[in-house]
């Protein structure tokens, strides 16, 4: 074989290998198309949801965020009352776990604009409920006002963003608290340095208990379920607020 016809061989499988990698590159483009993130799949059984006491403490939000593709939108909705600044915190990637979740959770640090009320520790709440809990802040410093003659300034939470059943149970319903859509209230500092706790005041005497029993008829203007002593045992200590929907339209209320 020739220097020239070696060379003609050579020279022609180059082109070959070429157009083949510029067809392969012009095939793959059109495959990079954005995907919705799914909703929660709120059909499927709940028995995928370990009881509280077997799955051990919650995995903080963070480590279950879904991890969006390189190419891939995440599709959210904005807050207002996150934009107007009516709370502090905000908008967090979306939360998904066996069947609970939320697309678009707040992450709050206070409520109020002019005169926040601080929470002692962050919560994560849908938007929904960051816009009732706005107003009720303010309703309940009112009734601080009128009971303590002092405002409020911190709100002590428990439960809020949580992957479990209702009350913690082995079985029965998914709690609001699995889809961001509940938070429980413990206790209050009012500006004057005085605090109050829900266990020991629902009962308590004068101005405590009427705050305390104020502010429970207060929330169940606000909210669709509200659960405190009177409901179950597993409220003494905590006044359960949800957004939850009861009845064919979601117009009904539970008041515990
Ligand atoms: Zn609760």
């Amino acid at each position: 074989m020739s220097f020239i016809r070696i060379w003609m061989i050579a020279a022609f499988s180059t082109v070959a290998v070429n157009a083949a990698v510029t067809q392969e590159a012009k095939h793959d483009l059109p495959q990079r198309v954005p995907v919705p993130v799914e909703r929660p799949d709120t059909k499927s059984s709940v028995g995928k949801i370990k009881p509280a006491e077997e799955a051990g403490p919650i995995s903080p939000p963070g480590e279950v965020l879904r991890a969006a593709k390189k190419d891939e939108r995440i599709y959210q909705v904005a807050c207002p009352v996150l934009m107007s600044g009516e709370i502090d915190g905000t908008l967090i990637p979306p939360l998904k776990e066996n069947n609970c979740g939320e697309q678009s959770p707040l992450k709050i640090n206070a409520f109020g604009k002019e005169t926040p009320v601080r929470l002692a520790a962050p919560v994560i709440i849908n938007c929904a409920m960051a816009t009732a809990l706005v107003e009720w802040t303010a309703n309940v410093s009112a009734l601080a006002q009128k009971h303590y003659h002092s405002p409020i300034k911190k709100i002590v939470t428990g439960s809020d963003y949580q992957c479990r059943r209702v009350n913690n149970g082995s079985s029965g319903r998914t709690s609001e608290h699995a889809f961001a859509n509940a938070l429980d209230i413990i206790s209050f500092t009012f500006e004057n340095g005085k605090t109050t706790e829900l266990k020991s005041g629902w009962n308590a005497k004068g101005a405590e208990k009427a705050f305390w029993r104020d502010l429970h008829k207060a929330s169940c203007k606000r909210f669709m379920t509200v659960i405190g002593p009177d409901g179950d045992a597993a409220h003494e200590n905590n006044l359960h607020l949800d957004l939850g929907c009861h009845g064919k339209d979601c117009m009904a209320r539970i008041c515990q």
